[in-house]
């Protein structure tokens, strides 16, 4: 709130300055009932202090009618007053967006007259995937003229970003090993100037390949396995081999096999041996788990651990795997909770 507060000051002051001002991106509050899924649902929704903070910020009525409220326009809403299901914002750990359950958090806010004398076009782009966000935009019928120089509140010259923002070309050490100095020479000279000019040198900490010796190598990958003490019924008759003994980087995982199987019975058949090989990665590696089913669905659940700070913390549970959506959508995520027993 003291954030929202700063916000509307700022904006404010450069307003009365004589500035327009546009404000973007996620304001982490869904303004209207039509902005949220579940406003219905939701005790005091006019309440929230974010709302009642966007209510004094905002144009109640949109562009079209002269009397307004806040300084600002919520510009998606002037172009698409009515418009449902407009979200931009959804939960990504229950895949609420595959049944577009969520919220409009992220806006374009105008001054009123940039956004009635400017605005062409306000919209969202719900099918940019790669955020449990989805990007915002707005078009204006302006033209741009590059500044002189930054404005005094650039983020460059807040001193946590002092010295941060370099040149590319800072990050470029010359090398001196002759290896890599015959494919630095393919770079075009303009690098390789640039390469000159850099002083700086980057120290790396990785023990060069020449240090680790031999020794230290790549082992064979069922080096690092151990069989799992809490699966022993996997194999009962097998009487395999522990893996430390047989696992040395020279032995490969054929021959361990060929050794069980060798030990198992000599007229084994390729398939017994598929068995074998089955239940000797399933001593190791324990095997997928089994999920219990959700009673809405009979279908299999997934695991999740508790992330709230609390009594709960880090323990399991089992859900419904379906994507969360309206409780009145069958297709839609099931009630279903289930504690993992503690391993
Ligand atoms: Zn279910």
């Amino acid at each position: 709130m003291r954030f929202y507060s700063l916000l509307k000051i700022r904006a404010e002051a450069l307003l009365a300055a004589g500035s327009h001002v546009i404000i973007l991106g996620d304001l982490n509050t869904a303004h209207r009932p039509i902005d949220h899924w579940d406003a219905v649902n939701l005790e005091c929704f006019e309440e929230d202090p974010g709302r009642k903070w966007m209510d004094g910020l905002l144009s109640s009525l949109g562009c079209q009618t002269g009397s307004h409220v806040g300084p600002f326009i919520d510009s998606y809403r002037c172009f698409q007053p009515k418009q449902e299901g407009a979200f931009t914002c959804w939960s990504a750990v229950s895949g609420a967006r595959h049944l577009n359950y969520g919220s409009r958090l992220d806006y374009v806010l105008g001054d009123r007259t940039l956004v009635i004398d400017t605005f062409q076009d306000s919209f969202l782009l719900p099918e940019v995937m790669g955020s449990d966000h989805c990007p915002v935009g707005a078009v204006l019928s302006v033209s741009s003229v590059p500044a002189k120089e930054c404005p005094p509140l650039c983020t460059r010259f807040l001193p946590e970003f002092a010295g941060t923002q370099l040149k590319i070309h800072r990050f470029l050490v010359r090398l001196k090993d002759p290896v890599f100095r015959h494919s630095a020479l393919k770079l075009n000279n303009k690098t390789q100037v640039q390469m000159h000019q850099n002083k700086a040198r980057v120290r790396s900490t990785r023990p060069r390949p020449s240090q680790a010796g031999s020794s230290r190598g790549q082992k064979n990958l069922t080096s690092y396995f151990h069989p799992s003490s809490s699966h022993p019924q996997a194999s009962p008759n097998l009487e395999l081999p522990s893996v430390g003994a047989l696992m040395t980087p020279k032995t490969s995982e054929k021959e361990v096999m060929t050794k069980v199987v060798e030990g198992q019975a000599s007229a084994s058949e390729a398939k017994d041996e598929k068995k074998i090989r089955t239940s000797f990665w399933k001593s190791v590696l324990g095997g997928p788990l089994s999920m219990p089913l959700c009673r809405g669905h009979r279908e299999p659940c997934v695991r999740r651990t508790v992330k709230k700070p609390g009594p709960n913390l880090g323990r399991h549970f089992y859900i419904c795997a379906r994507p969360q959506g309206p409780p009145t959508d069958p297709s839609s995520r099931c009630n279903f909770f289930l504690w993992s027993r503690p391993s």
